[in-house]
C-alpha cells in the first residue's frame, strides 16, 4: 500500500482582517517545522498573499476556498484559477457552505476540478451528507452522487484531495464518530477505485472535516482510510492548529 503523508488543512473561511492573519500566521511560527505531516492554510483571498508570504520559504501550502472556472472574463466578484495559481498551489472545491449558499452543484464542481488541473492547482474535494440525508440513511447515495459527478469520465485530478464533511457536523460542535468517518471514507474510497483505479484510490488522501478539536482529532486519523484534517473554527486559534497539526503527526 503507497504511504499517504498525511494532511492537516485550515479552512479560515470569510475571518481575518490583514492585521488578524498576520498574527495568525506568527502564532503558527514553526509548524513547518513539524515532520511527517503536510500542512495547508485556505484564508479569504485578500488575506493569501499573507500567508503565502509568511510561509514562503517552507514547504506549507496556501489554498483557495473556491474559484470559478474560466481562466478570465466578464464574472464580476469571481476570482480565476489562472489569478488564484499566482499565489497558491491548493484550492478547496465544493465546501458545503458553496454548495449550501451559492447553489454549487456536482456538476459545476466537475467543471471546477478539470480547471484546477489546467492550472496546476490541487483541488480539496468536499462531500458530505446533510442531517437530513444520514436519518434517511442517504450517506451512500449523496457521497457516491457527489464523487461520481465531479470527477465524470475526466483524467484523475493531480493531487487530488478529497475531504469527507457531514455538514450536520460543520461549526456544530459535535462531530461525527471516528466509526462513521472511517464508513464514509471507505465508501470514498471504493469509489475512487471505481472511477480512478486502484493505484490513484491507494494513494489519494481523504480527510475527515467537522467539529475538529485537539481532543478529537487523533481519534479520527486513527482510522485506516481517513489521512488528516480540514479544520474550520479551530483553525483560526494558532495553538490550536498547531496542537491539531502534531497530532495528526503523531497519530
Ligand atoms: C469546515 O469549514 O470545513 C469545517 C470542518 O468547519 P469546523 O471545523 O468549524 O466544523
Amino acid at each position: 500500500m503507497p504511504e499517504r503523508t498525511p494532511l492537516s488543512a485550515a479552512n479560515w473561511k470569510m475571518n481575518c482582517t490583514s492585521a488578524e492573519a498576520r498574527a495568525l500566521c506568527d502564532g503558527l511560527a514553526g509548524i513547518e517545522r513539524i515532520a511527517g505531516v503536510e500542512v495547508v492554510l485556505a484564508p479569504s483571498f485578500l488575506q493569501l498573499p499573507i500567508a503565502a508570504a509568511a510561509f514562503a520559504d517552507s514547504a506549507v501550502g496556501v489554498a483557495g476556498q473556491n474559484m470559478h472556472t474560466q481562466p478570465s472574463g466578464a464574472f464580476t466578484g469571481e476570482v480565476s484559477p489562472a489569478q488564484l495559481a499566482e499565489l497558491a498551489d491548493w484550492v478547496i472545491l465544493g465546501h458545503s457552505e458553496r454548495r449550501q449558499f451559492f447553489c454549487e452543484d456536482d456538476l459545476a464542481l466537475q467543471a471546477k476540478l478539470a480547471a484546477a488541473a489546467s492550472h496546476n492547482l490541487k483541488p480539496i474535494l468536499c462531500v458530505g451528507e446533510t442531517q437530513a440525508e444520514r436519518e434517511n440513511n442517504r450517506t451512500r447515495t449523496v457521497l457516491t452522487r457527489q464523487i461520481n459527478t465531479a470527477l465524470g469520465d475526466n483524467p484523475a485530478p493531480p493531487g487530488l484531495v478529497v475531504s469527507y464533511e457531514p455538514v450536520w457536523a460543520i461549526g456544530a460542535g459535535q462531530p461525527a464518530t471516528p466509526e462513521q468517518a472511517q464508513e464514509a471514507a471507505a465508501h470514498i474510497r471504493g469509489l475512487l477505485e471505481g472511477a480512478l483505479g486502484e493505484p490513484i484510490a491507494a494513494q489519494t488522501r481523504i480527510l475527515y472535516g467537522g467539529s475538529v478539536k485537539p481532543e478529537n482529532v487523533a481519534d479520527f486519523v486513527r482510522c485506516p482510510d481517513v489521512d488528516g484534517a480540514l479544520v474550520g473554527g479551530a483553525s483560526l486559534d494558532p495553538d490550536a492548529f498547531l496542537e491539531i497539526t502534531r497530532r495528526i503527526a503523531a497519530a
